[in-house]
C-alpha cells in the first residue's frame, strides 16, 4: 500500500546501525506536490498554519511527551523524520532532536524572517515546514533540531522480538 494519502502502517523493524527499515513499504522520497487547498483539507487549521505558512506553535504546547521507542513522522505526508533515541530535552518547550532519521528525509532552507538568519527544516517529501536547526545540541552532531510538535505524528515501534512462547 502506498504511503499517501493515509498513514503508513507503522510497522518497523530496527535493523543495524543505520536505523529504521520498513517491513512493508519502501520509503519513497519522491516529492509530493499538493495545492494549498488540498493541504487545508488534510491538515488541521493549526497544522496548516505551522506547516504550510511557516508558523511556529507556542512553546510547551506539545500534547505528547512520548518516552517510548518509536518514530516521529511528518504530520502532512507520513514520511519518517525523527527517532525517539535521537530526542533530547532542550528545555525550549519544543521537541528537540540531534539528528533526523536519515539525512535525506529533511531539507534545509535559509530563513531570514523575524530579523534572524536561521536554518529552516522542511520535510524532504512534501516541503512542509517543520522547525529550525541550531547549533548547541548534544554530541555527536551538536545540532538541535527544534521541531513543532504539531508537525509530527508519533508511531510506536513494534518490538519484533519473538515472545517467550507462552
Ligand atoms: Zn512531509
Amino acid at each position: 500500500m502506498g504511503l499517501v494519502p493515509g498513514w503508513p502502517s507503522g510497522i518497523y523493524r530496527k535493523s543495524g546501525p543505520q536505523g529504521v527499515r520498513f517491513c512493508e513499504t519502501e520509503i519513497m522520497l519522491k516529492k509530493i506536490k499538493k495545492s494549498e487547498d488540498e493541504w487545508k483539507k488534510i491538515l488541521t487549521t493549526e497544522q496548516f498554519r505551522v506547516m504550510r505558512q511557516h508558523g511556529t506553535e507556542a512553546p510547551f504546547t506539545c500534547s505528547w511527551n512520548k518516552n517510548e521507542n518509536g518514530v516521529y513522522h511528518c504530520a502532512a505526508c507520513g514520511l519518517p523524520l525523527f527517532r525517539h533515541e535521537h530526542k533530547f530535552d532542550s528545555g525550549t518547550g519544543w521537541p528537540s532532536y540531534f539528528q533526523p532519521v536519515a539525512p535525506d528525509h529533511v531539507e534545509f532552507q535559509v530563513d531570514s524572517s523575524h530579523g534572524m538568519i536561521r536554518e529552516e527544516v522542511r520535510c524532504a517529501r512534501c516541503d512542509s515546514h517543520l522547525g529550525h536547526v541550531f547549533e548547541g545540541g548534544p554530541p555527536p552532531t551538536r545540532k538541535r533540531y527544534c521541531i513543532n510538535s504539531i508537525a509530527l505524528k508519533f508511531i510506536p515501534e513494534i518490538d519484533e522480538e519473538p515472545g517467550d512462547g507462552e
